[in-house]
């Protein structure tokens, strides 16, 4: 590699100048910095093999791909809209004083979503000629959060686009939330008493707000209190389909689920609320039959099912209105387009048709009106809309860079690896391995019976992995690899430790190994040398992600990654805007993490601005959340402060500058600064 130019200036902003498809690596030189052209196998590397590699054409749903600069580029509105350098949105974030790990909502996205749900519904209906009309309802707990749900609303406002709760909490919310009369909040979920009075408030205020019976037990509960506040309550009932959902919340649906009445349930339901006068306030018929469904068959079997019982409820007299489908759009997490569990088979106009045609299907056969269609999609309206950041703060390898080197005389079983490492080659691979594999065992058994030391016992350690790396090295990518290496080469595969937390970012990853697609923001203009999974900062041994998504799909145990050098390296990790950073928990007392949102704008330089910024959770709000007060924690230290000054451990000027240092640091954030903030002074020095 020969230097092509020199210029002044730091490496940073050449590399945000020029891209870094013309120059790399930059290495310092007299009077500025030497760019030196990239190799060739390096510039055969473009956006377009980055893009293949981590499938970001499949699951980036026209909102993510890879620019020339080798950077993630968003397009909140779709890919014709404007387009936007997530680098350059994670830099604005950063100069807005937030610091990494950073969740970002692009909240023109999301509004994206809606229309385009609200879109192939209207398109769906005029198609098939279906005069019911559609309606939707955003279910809360997909995301609480106030801007994320005012944001739904008010892109929804033209389509009367309503709220889903199922819990008291949410109603309270919701209720606080919700101005459009026309609009409809479905109350699920098993109620008390105050949770249907909450309601029934609702109601007065002359808001279309849906009692969904979920079991029989919370009738009487439901009529007595309308009764009792002289509301006449708007009714919905779930149905217990025998249809069954697929994936991993097949048990919301089926004749063993939770929710629900079954057919005999329905009929006493409906001869308690007739009894009562208000069988006119029956005009909604539910089912939900679990989230993210894979299989499109699943959803037309259901709708079909319900739409049976609509039409025979018709029929005898009970005046539905609402058929509300529930939830279960999915969302294509790995991209294949499959019915894998974290993929879907159809496209959301395939689920919009579907709905309206097997509805207006049933209905004509059975000569009954069209109800209005109600969805209570949440998954696909906000996964896409919200990206966590977090950089790398180091890399954990199995080989050490350094071998010591074996002096002197080495011990047999050094001399006999060394051998091996000098006659691999591509026709004794497996049995190479089978040889070094006998010589660490040796070495294991001969160190517990006190017969190795320890620099031998490191020489070998190193030198066998090395080999292993080697034999993988060999293998490439031209043959498969048998199956007892496949775990060594899992096992070699870098940690990449990442500012984040599992358990606050990434809960159905934990619970669920649900995959998330992961890659790097930039440097895309660079092949990824090393094979990595992510470790983060809890203390935990889950705390890692060991699932990714690979160039069709298909879940790799490993994510190809960059070597790490001084500049900071950013991962993306995507589509987490559904149930994730709600439903975090406070593992190790990290707890939310610091989110900007973003809305486009043609008028800025960078095509967008960050209304808005949410600070993590502070050291003193998590511990105060597991009854650490500030003020007797602060009394505590004094105590020990002054106690170690009396007893001439401390002097007073260096026990009142760690009591200082101590109180400062409770207002920081729980997430790792190393890297970013190197240029600030230590805690102790701080104003
Ligand atoms: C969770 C839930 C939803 C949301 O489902 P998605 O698959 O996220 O769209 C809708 N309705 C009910 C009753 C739910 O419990």
């Amino acid at each position: 590699m020969k230097p092509l130019v020199v210029l002044p200036g730091d490496p940073r902003h050449l590399r945000q100048k020029f891209g870094e498809f013309c120059f790399s690596p930059i290495v310092k030189g007299h009077g500025g910095f030497i760019l030196r052209a990239m190799t060739k196998s390096s510039s055969a590397w473009g956006p377009g093999q980055s893009a293949q590699l981590y499938g970001v054409t499949g699951w980036g749903a026209g909102y993510f791909s890879v620019n020339a600069r080798g950077h993630v580029s968003v397009r909140p509105v779709g890919e014709n809209g404007p387009e936007l350098d997530l680098w350059e949105v994670v830099e604005a974030s950063l100069h807005r004083g937030l610091e990494l790990p950073i969740l970002l909502r692009f909240q023109d996205l999301l509004r994206h979503r809606v229309q385009e749900l609200h879109r192939v519904f209207e398109e769906a209906a005029q198609e098939a000629g279906y005069q019911g009309g559609y309606q939707a309802v955003f279910p809360i707990k997909v995301n609480q959060l106030r801007e994320v749900v005012e944001e739904i609303l008010d892109a929804g406002a033209p389509y009367h686009h309503g709220l889903e709760v199922g819990s008291k909490p949410e109603l309270f919310a919701a209720l606080a939330m919700h101005r459009d009369p026309e609009s409809l909040i479905v109350c699920n979920g098993y109620k008390d008493r105050a949770f249907i009075e909450a309601a029934l408030l609702g109601r007065k205020l002359g808001k279309r707000i849906f009692l969904v019976v979920e079991k029989l037990e919370e009738l009487p509960t439901i009529l007595s209190a309308s009764q009792s506040l002289g509301v006449q309550p708007l009714l919905g009932i779930r149905l217990k389909l025998s249809t069954k959902g697929q994936g991993r919340w097949a048990r919301s649906g089926g004749e063993e689920a939770k929710f629900g009445l079954s057919t005999a349930e329905l009929l006493q339901a409906l001869r308690w609320i007739e009894e009562c006068g208000m069988i006119h306030g029956v005009e909604l018929l539910h089912f939900h039959i679990g989230s993210q469904i894979p299989d499109i068959l699943a959803i037309k079997r259901a709708v079909r099912e319900a739409a049976r019982y609509y039409a025979r409820l018709r029929q005898q007299g009970v005046k539905l209105r609402y058929l509300d489908v529930g939830g279960g759009l999915g969302v294509d997490y790995d991209g294949s387009s499959s019915s894998r569990e974290s993929s879907i088979n159809y496209t959301l106009a395939e689920y919009a048709r579907d709905i309206v045609y097997n509805v207006l299907e049933i209905c004509q056969q059975e000569g009954v009106p069209h109800p209005t269609l109600v969805t209570e999609t949440g998954r696909a309206l906000v996964a896409h809309h919200s990206v966590l950041v977090v950089n790398v703060l180091g890399v954990i390898r199995k080989t050490p860079v350094l071998v010591p080197c074996p002096n002197g005389n080495p011990h047999k079983l050094v001399r006999d690896l060394l051998e091996l490492k000098a006659t691999v080659n591509q026709g004794n691979l497996l049995e190479h391995y089978h040889d070094a594999l006998q010589i660490k065992e040796d070495a294991q058994a001969m160190f517990d019976l006190g017969l190795l030391d320890l620099s031998t016992k490191a020489q070998i350690e190193a030198l066998y992995w090395e080999l292993l790396e080697r034999i993988l090295a060999l293998y490439g990518a031209r043959r498969s690899i048998p199956e007892e290496l496949r775990t060594v080469k899992d096992h070699l595969a870098d940690r990449y430790l990442c500012n984040f937390s599992v358990f606050q970012s990434l809960i159905d990853y934990w619970g669920l190994k649900q995959v998330f697609p992961v890659m790097p923001i930039h440097r895309l203009l660079e092949r990824p040398t090393r094979q990595g999974r992510l470790v983060d900062i809890t203390c935990d041994s889950d705390g890692q992600i060991a699932d990714f998504v690979g160039p069709h799909g298909e879940v790799a145990p490993t994510l190809p990654l960059h070597p790490v050098d001084k500049e900071p390296y950013y991962l993306g990790i995507f589509l987490v805007g559904a149930y994730q950073d709600i439903m975090g928990d406070l593992h190790n007392l990290f707890g939310r993490v610091n989110e900007a949102h973003v809305f486009l704008d043609p008028d800025e330089p960078g095509g967008f601005y960050i209304e808005e910024t949410i600070p993590s959770l502070k050291i003193r709000e998590a511990l105060s959340l597991v009854q650490y007060e500030a003020p007797t924690i602060l009394r505590a230290m004094k105590t020990q402060v002054d106690q170690a000054i009396r007893s001439d451990v401390l002097k007073p000027t260096e026990g009142m500058l760690l009591l200082e240092a101590y109180e400062r640091g409770l207002e920081g954030s729980a997430y790792l600064a190393l890297g970013q903030n190197e240029k600030e002074p230590p805690l102790s020095k701080r104003p």
